[in-house]
């Protein structure tokens, strides 16, 4: 499978990688949105969030709060966003499960997310559908 991130992860090409154990490598984002942008993989190929396996979700979390706390004390950044971009729509550009630590900076201007106003009803029926699902 050509896969940069399991390239990655098994060493086939380089990275600054900051953080692995037998579950997770951690790297440095070739383009970064902010200083310390890093990527958190599990070693085993799973192309999204929706695809990956419990047990490996389950792995992620605890080293992306590691990692984090990390990055946050060799960078001085105040605060993170934790990012998971799933499918084409959202931005995703790498079909391997990742998820982006990005540092935040006071007053850096960073704006992820746009926030509009929505009727009581409407928000009801949007949740009375997703919870059909559920
Ligand atoms: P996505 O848009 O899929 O959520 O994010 C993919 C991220 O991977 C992007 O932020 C991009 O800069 C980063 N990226 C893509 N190719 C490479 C690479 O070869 N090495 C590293 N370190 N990062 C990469
Ligand atoms: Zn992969």
């Amino acid at each position: 499978m050509d896969c940069i991130f399991c390239k990655i992860a098994n060493k086939e090409i380089p990275a600054e990688i900051v953080y692995e154990d037998d579950d997770v490598t951690a790297f440095l984002d070739i383009n970064p949105t902010a200083k310390g942008h890093t990527l958190v993989i599990p070693k085993q190929h799973s192309k999204d969030l929706p695809e990956t396996g419990d047990r490996t979700l389950g792995l992620i979390l605890p080293a992306v709060k590691k990692i984090a706390a990390a990055v946050m004390k060799a960078t001085g950044a105040a605060g993170f966003n934790l990012g998971c971009n799933t499918g084409e729509a959202a931005g995703q550009v790498v079909f391997h499960l990742h998820l982006h630590i990005i540092p935040r900076y006071r007053d850096d201007g960073l704006v992820p997310w746009g926030h509009h106003a929505m009727e009581k009803k409407t928000r009801e029926e949007i949740a009375a559908e997703i919870k059909k699902y559920l």
